[in-house]
C-alpha cells in the first residue's frame, strides 16, 4: 500500500496532529525531511482548534490554529493520514523502524466529497456531537466541525441505520459502504510522539454531580460556548436555556487530588479559568463570576497580570475547597465549600458551575511499541529520560516526544517542546547519516 505521494518510507513519523505534532512536522518539513502525520481523529488540530481564545493574550485560538493546519496540510513534504492509528512500531536497527498503520473506514471517499452537507441534512439519525462536547447534536453522517481539516463527511457506522438516504442525495457519489479497515506498512527513520492529553472525567467525583445536574458543565463545554461558532450563540445553562448570571468555577477538578489518583498540577486550569471568566464578563456583562481555588498558579509570562486584570474586572476569587454540589428545584446549584482563609464550611448558590477539569496522560502510547516498550513516568506520561539536556529524548533511541504527551503544559510550551523534538530528531537522522558515510 502506498500513499498519495507513492511513498511507503518517510524520514519521520509524527503520531498526533495537535499543535505539537503540527509544529514538529512543519519544522522538519522545512528542513527537507519527509514527514508522515498519523492522526487518530477525523481532523487534525488537536484540542487547540476547539478553544475560544488563549491566555494571556486573548488571541482567537482558531485564528492562530487554522493557518498552521492549512500550512501543514499543504506542505509538499508532509503527508497526513487522519482517522488512522499506529498498530505497532518495531525498531529493526538504527534509523530503521518498521511501522504498521491502521486506517479506519469513514465510508466517504475523501477525494470525492465536496463538504456540501446534503447528506447531513437528509440523515434521520441524531446523536450527541462529540466536537461540541455533547452540548448539541449531530447526524450519523457529519462533517466533524466547520474548520475541520480535511473538511469532508464521515459516517458514524455505530449509529447509522443503513437507510441509504445519504447515498441517494450525495451529488458527488462520495458515499462508499464497502470501505474496510486498511493496514498500511511503512518504514521510518525516526518517530515523534505527539499524542497529547486526555481530559479528566468529572463523573469520577460523584459529589460534584456532573452528568446528574445539567447545569454543572466542564471547562471544555464552556470553551465551546465561548467560541464564535458556539452551539447556542450565547452562554446558556444547558438545563433550561436561561442566561446564567452567577457562575462558579471549581479549580483543580481532578488535579492535585490523591483521591482520584492524580496528585499533579495540570498547569493550565488556573489560567484557562481566569481567561474564561474574563470572556464571560464580556459576553454577559451583568454576570457574577466566582473562582474557587486552592492556589492560583500564575507562573508564566504575563500570567499574574492577567489574573490581577480579572480581579479588577470584578471576578471574585475564593480560596476554598469545594466538597459537594447539589441541585435545587429551579436548576440552581448549591456549592458547599471550605473557606480556607476563615476556616469555615460555607454554602453559596450559583446558577451554573464550571468544573475546571485537569489534564491526564493519553494511554495509547504504551501499546504502540512492539517488544521495545517505551518508558512512562509515574503519571503515565512519556518519560523524558534526559529532561534537562535533551528534553525530547525518550527511552528508545530515535523516538522523541513533543507537547503534552510528556506532561501537562500550555500552548507556548507545547510549541517550544515541539521545537526541541524536531531539532533533536533532525540531529539524530543527520548524525547517523554522517557516521554511516565515514
Ligand atoms: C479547557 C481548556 C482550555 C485551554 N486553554 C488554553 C489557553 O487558553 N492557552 C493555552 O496556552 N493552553 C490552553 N489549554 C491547553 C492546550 O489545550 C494544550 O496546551 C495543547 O492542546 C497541547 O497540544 P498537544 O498537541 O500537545 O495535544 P492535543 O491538543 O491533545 O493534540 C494531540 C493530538 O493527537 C491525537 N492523538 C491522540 N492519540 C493518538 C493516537 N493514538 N494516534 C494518533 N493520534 C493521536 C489527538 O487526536 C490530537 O489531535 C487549554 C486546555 C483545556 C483543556
Ligand atoms: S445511511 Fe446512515 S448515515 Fe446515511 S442517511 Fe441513513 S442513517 Fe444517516
Ligand atoms: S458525502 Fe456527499 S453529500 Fe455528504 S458532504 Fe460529501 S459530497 Fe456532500
Amino acid at each position: 500500500m502506498v500513499d498519495k505521494n507513492n511513498q511507503t518510507s518517510y524520514d519521520v513519523l509524527v503520531i498526533g496532529g495537535g499543535i505539537a505534532g503540527e509544529e514538529s512536522a512543519l519544522n522538519l518539513a522545512y528542513s527537507g525531511f519527509k514527514v508522515l502525520i498519523v492522526e487518530k481523529d477525523l481532523s487534525v488540530g488537536g484540542k487547540m482548534i476547539h478553544l475560544s481564545k488563549v491566555f494571556p493574550t486573548l488571541d482567537c485560538s482558531a485564528c492562530i490554529t487554522t493557518p498552521k493546519v492549512s500550512e501543514t496540510a499543504r506542505h509538499p513534504n508532509i503527508t497526513i493520514y487522519t482517522y488512522s492509528e499506529v498498530k505497532n512500531i518495531t525498531k529493526l536497527s538504527e534509523q530503521n523502524f518498521s511501522v504498521t498503520l491502521v486506517k479506519k473506514p469513514t465510508y466517504v471517499i475523501e477525494s470525492a466529497c465536496t463538504g456540501c452537507q446534503e447528506c447531513e441534512e437528509k440523515c434521520p439519525i441524531i446523536v450527541n456531537d462529540q466536537y461540541q462536547w455533547d452540548l448539541v447534536a449531530r447526524k450519523a453522517v457529519y462533517i466533524p466541525f466547520s474548520i475541520a481539516s480535511p473538511r469532508v463527511a464521515a459516517i458514524d457506522i455505530e449509529n447509522c441505520i443503513l437507510c441509504g438516504l445519504c447515498e441517494k442525495v450525495c451529488p458527488a457519489d462520495a458515499i462508499d459502504f464497502t470501505q474496510e479497515i486498511e493496514e498500511i506498512p511503512i518504514n521510518v527513520k525516526s518517530v515523534i510522539i505527539a499524542t497529547g492529553f486526555n481530559l479528566f472525567d468529572p463523573t469520577v467525583i460523584d459529589r460534584y454531580g456532573f452528568g446528574k445536574y445539567k447545569n454543572v458543565v466542564t471547562s471544555m463545554q464552556m470553551e465551546r460556548q465561548l467560541v464564535p461558532t458556539r452551539p447556542y450563540n450565547s452562554v446558556l445553562r444547558p438545563k433550561d436555556g436561561k442566561m446564567p448570571d452567577n457562575i462558579a468555577y471549581v479549580l483543580c477538578t481532578g488535579s492535585r487530588d490523591e483521591t482520584v489518583g492524580n496528585p499533579i498540577c495540570s498547569q493550565v486550569c488556573c489560567m484557562y479559568s481566569v481567561k474564561q471568566a474574563q470572556l464571560i464578563m464580556g459576553a454577559l456583562p451583568m454576570a457574577d463570576v466566582t473562582i474557587y481555588y486552592l492556589h492560583i498558579r500564575a507562573f508564566g509570562k504575563g500570567f499574574e497580570e492577567f489574573y490581577q486584570q480579572s480581579l479588577s474586572m470584578g471576578v471574585e476569587a475564593i480560596k476554598g475547597k469545594v466538597g459537594k454540589i447539589t441541585e435545587k428545584e429551579n436548576g440552581n446549584l448549591i456549592v458547599r465549600y471550605e473557606d480556607i482563609r476563615e476556616g469555615k464550611v460555607k454554602e453559596a448558590e450559583h446558577d451554573l458551575v464550571v468544573l475546571s477539569v485537569g489534564i491526564l496522560s493519553n494511554p495509547d502510547v504504551k501499546a504502540m511499541f512492539n517488544g521495545n516498550s517505551i518508558e512512562l513516568d509515574d503519571y503515565n506520561f512519556v518519560k523524558q529520560v534526559d529532561e534537562l539536556i535533551n528534553p525530547a529524548k525518550t527511552s528508545i533511541d530515535g523516538v522523541f516526544v513533543a507537547g503534552t504527551a510528556s506532561g501537562p503544559m500550555d500552548i507556548p510550551d507545547s510549541i517550544l517542546s515541539a521545537g526541541a523534538a524536531s531539532s533533536e530528531t533532525a540531529s539524530y537522522i543527520r548524525k547517523h547519516q554522517v557516521e554511516s558515510s565515514k
